[in-house]
């Protein structure tokens, strides 16, 4: 039997279904495990606490798949898995705003270390644990089954795979890929570069939010920092912003967010796009006194765990305190943080910080976070890594 011992007292967090076991909890390790291989979870008196997938090389290393002893963790296991997580995502009628979601949420969806969006006919499947990768073929062909895309794509290069001692892989899993795929999304369209773009293509999470900013933006002068494909800036400019000026440090990201305005039919004229990093570009706006009605600061993840938080923060509160002074009296800032090691309360706290620094007095209008295909299982907080605060300064 392949078998992991907690040492006493470390099994709290699995009693309270929190899927990680950490190396530190562990007092013996019984049968020889591979990476990837199901083993039987127990306390130290030997009884029984959850099966779960193990990874030898990683600080987590299992994550927990049931807690339920008679649980057999097979092929069957995970069709009801992901059919669970499929008429989730059915139940929310999300297909009513677009053809695009995320349809597996991983440890949210009960598959720790497995994330599957959906892009229009092609599904893009990401594996970032030694248990989940175990599984891949076999969650490919029950993906296949169920949901019948044309293609099966994998995009297994995020950095935390070295984490986790796997190899980066990045190709077609099952039939072919479409020579260019074009999702839609609240009415508009966006090229998705599946292979070669950021994540698994596309900011799914942002879905909402960027209808949101949509609603605002009637003839206001915007600001989209670090504008990827240009999300926030073809909703802005659909609802009738003033001028959109987005900045993102990658040029790939620029053509793809240009080839969607045209795409969009959106009047070019109003857009303006700059290949530039944030942080100096938005101290030559200060410089050059330029001012908008409406920010949108949506940077990537700065602190990927809590022991990058403090490196996190100073980033944060310097790219929100120069938002703040380029706002007009009465603007509006848009910030967010996708770092999983930042909570709600710190990222609230930093923009506090930000604002006081920058002598501006600010409301919080909504509390934002990712879109209801990326569920948080109560259990698991750091499945709500994206948070945001929409804000509306003084006068
Ligand atoms: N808001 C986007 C997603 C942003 S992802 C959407 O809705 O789709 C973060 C983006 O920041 C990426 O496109 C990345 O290229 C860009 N980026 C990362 N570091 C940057 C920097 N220092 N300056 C400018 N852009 C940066």
């Amino acid at each position: 039997m392949k078998k992991i011992t907690l040492k006493a007292g470390r099994e709290k967090s699995l009693l309270r279904r929190h899927p990680w076991i950490f190396s530190g909890a562990i007092a013996h390790v019984d049968g020889a495990p591979a990476d990837g291989d199901t083993v039987q979870v127990c306390n130290a008196a030997g009884g029984f606490l959850a099966w779960a997938g193990y990874s030898a090389q990683s600080q987590i290393s299992a994550r927990a798949w049931s807690w339920i002893e008679s649980d057999k963790i097979d092929a069957e296991f995970f069709r009801a898995r992901i059919s669970r997580a499929l008429a989730a995502r059915k139940a929310l009628h999300i297909a009513q705003s677009s053809n695009s979601m995320r349809l597996v949420h991983s440890e949210s969806d009960g598959l720790p270390g497995l994330i599957v969006d959906q892009y229009g006919e092609v599904l893009v499947m990401q594996i970032g644990s030694a248990g989940a990768e175990r599984w891949r073929d076999t969650c490919a062909d029950i993906l296949q089954e169920l949901s019948n895309p044309l293609c099966i794509y994998e995009r297994s290069d995020a950095d935390s795979r070295a984490l986790e001692g796997l190899a980066e892989r990045n190709g077609v899993l099952r039939g072919n890929l479409p020579e260019s795929l074009v999702i839609e999304e609240h009415g508009l369209r966006f090229a998705v570069d599946v292979a070669h773009g950021q994540k698994t293509g596309f900011y799914l999470d942002q879905r909402d939010n960027r209808a949101l900013t949509g609603s605002l933006a009637q003839g206001k002068d915007m600001l989209n920092c670090f504008c990827y494909s240009g999300g926030f800036s073809l909703y802005a400019l659909r609802g009738g912003a003033k001028s959109v000026l987005s900045i993102d440090a990658s040029e790939e990201a620029l053509q793809l967010a240009r080839h969607n305005v045209e795409l969009n039919g959106i009047d070019a004229s109003r857009a303006e796009w700059q290949c530039a990093d944030v942080f100096a570009a938005l101290r030559k706006l200060r410089d050059q006194n330029r001012k908008f009605d409406l920010i949108i600061l949506d940077p990537p993840k700065f602190a990927p765990t809590a022991a990058f938080a403090e490196k996190a923060a100073r980033g944060y509160k310097d790219i929100n305190l120069l938002g703040f002074k380029l706002l007009r009296p009465g603007g509006m800032l848009a910030t967010y943080s996708c770092s999983g090691g930042i909570s709600d309360d710190l990222f609230q706290k930093i923009i506090a910080g930000a604002a006081l620094d920058a002598n501006v007095t600010a409301h919080i209008v909504h509390k934002l976070h990712a879109a209801p295909d990326h569920p948080v299982l109560l259990s698991f907080p750091e499945g709500a890594y994206l948070k945001g605060l929409l804000l509306r300064i003084g006068d």
